[in-house]
């Protein structure tokens, strides 16, 4: 049987192929000759399905779309604190090519912005017998889950066209944002934009962004949660230029365009979605992308406010020994010992994702336990993804029962939360 994902997929393209609007990037003479009919969709899962429609393996440069990954290398190198320092979070409602510089300190407005770009772009150094700029490719590689090379007519073509990329380099240079020659930075620049890719890899590197930083096609971890956590917040808020409010109202998920005609959006713990077609509008970003995204975000609800799952209750039931079917014959005595003591140890059930709002739910529940309640029994074993919240928080509630004589178990499928607590 044909997935149902892959039909509507297959659906969406054909609707969406009937729009003409736009027209491809002419700026960089060796961009100009693309065919302008070319339209893939590859939509990645975290656990590495991927589903392609159209021209999914037709090669493009990456552009634009390289900014957020750079921006996470730099932020793996060095920290939040000293990016932050050079590269600002703020967006700008700028086009991309904008010169939106701090007042006084030349601090660029966001990292997905040129300025910005060109500053993260400065602040990859070589390292282990790398280049700067072979790391940043080894980075976009592994992302991938492939070896990727350059464009070297685009690049050159950039290089001999990009005045206003040039331009920003030496402003940036002259408030030492950019603190050495700007011109290698540029070509590293320049060289990150002609980056081949296709729909089927932007789609893994969109899923890796969606996975914690983890490709799902090697298993490899790319990058840290932190760094891809402050790449997808910067995505979310300035990816798409002067239409991230739009975006982000009719799509609801962060994203990045690429002025060859690429686009992803990154569904975190779910999905990361690649369109391919040439056409742009006038915030540079692509006409049938953009269709695309807000198509199947609507359809398939993937706006991160419709995405989030409720906060539904971990608690499947909660119960005192008395109440305890057992098959267990007792004699009165027995019988009376468990009627008068019972109520002194309860079984606690919980399910589904400890993540706050389960976490919430269960130590509401333990902190409003009867005082002679004197040992809980926590029953882990239908939970899926237990948080460090959720084990900070069972830790503070085990110390919590400890220091008033009471006794927390946890009876669970693998014994890893026990371990994290130290043993339970
Ligand atoms: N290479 C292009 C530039 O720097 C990338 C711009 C883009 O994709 N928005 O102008």
């Amino acid at each position: 049987m044909e997935s149902p994902i892959q039909s509507y997929l297959q659906q969406i393209h054909t609707e969406i192929a009937r729009l003409k609007g736009g027209k491809p990037y002419s700026t960089i003479p060796a961009m100009a000759n693309v065919d302008p009919e070319r339209f893939g969709i590859a939509l990645a899962t975290v656990d590495g399905q991927v589903y392609e429609v159209g021209d999914t393996r037709a090669e493009f440069t990456i552009q634009s779309i390289s900014k957020p990954f750079t921006y996470g290398l730099a932020l793996e190198d060095l920290g939040n604190d000293a990016v932050d320092a050079k590269v600002d979070v703020e967006p700008s409602g700028d086009s991309f090519n904008e010169i939106s510089l701090a007042e006084g300190t030349g601090r660029p407005a966001n990292a997905m912005i040129n300025a910005g770009a060109l500053t993260a772009t400065s602040l990859i150094r070589g390292s282990g017998g790398q280049s700067s700029f072979k790391r940043i490719l080894s980075t976009y590689s592994a992302f991938a889950g492939r070896q990727l090379s350059v464009d070297r007519k685009v690049f050159e073509s950039e290089l001999k066209h990009g005045h206003r990329n040039t331009a920003l380099a030496h402003l940036l240079r002259s408030f030492n944002i950019i603190e050495d020659d700007p011109t290698p930075v540029l070509e590293d620049y320049f060289r990150q934009c002609s980056v081949l890719v296709n729909s089927f890899d932007l789609a893994i590197m969109a899923a890796t962004l969606a996975n914690g930083g983890k490709n799902p096609l090697t298993h490899r971890q790319v990058l840290g949660i932190g760094p891809v956590e402050r790449v997808l917040s910067v995505m979310m808020t300035s990816g798409m230029y002067d239409d991230a409010g739009a975006w982000i109202s009719s799509v609801g998920m962060p994203g990045k365009s690429g002025v060859a005609g690429g686009i992803i959006a990154v569904l975190p713990g779910q999905v990361g979605l690649a369109v391919y077609s040439p056409p742009l509008d006038e915030h540079g970003g692509s006409v049938r992308g953009l269709a695309t995204a807000q198509r199947l975000s609507r359809d398939m609800e993937l706006h991160f406010v419709r995405a989030a799952r409720a906060g539904r209750s971990a608690i499947l039931a909660s119960y005192d020994v008395t109440e305890t079917p057992s098959g267990i014959r007792r004699n009165a005595e027995a019988a009376d010992v468990l009627r008068a003591h019972g109520h002194r140890a309860r079984v606690v059930e919980l399910n589904g994702d400890l993540l706050f709002a389960g976490t919430e739910s269960m130590v509401r529940e333990l902190s409003s336990l009867d005082d002679d309640v004197e040992l809980v029994v926590l029953d882990l074993r239908r939970t899926d993804q237990v948080s460090g919240v959720a084990v900070r928080m069972l830790d503070e509630a085990r110390t919590g029962l400890s220091s008033a004589g009471r006794e927390l178990v946890l009876i669970e499928a693998d014994g890893a939360v026990s371990e994290s607590l130290g043993g339970c």
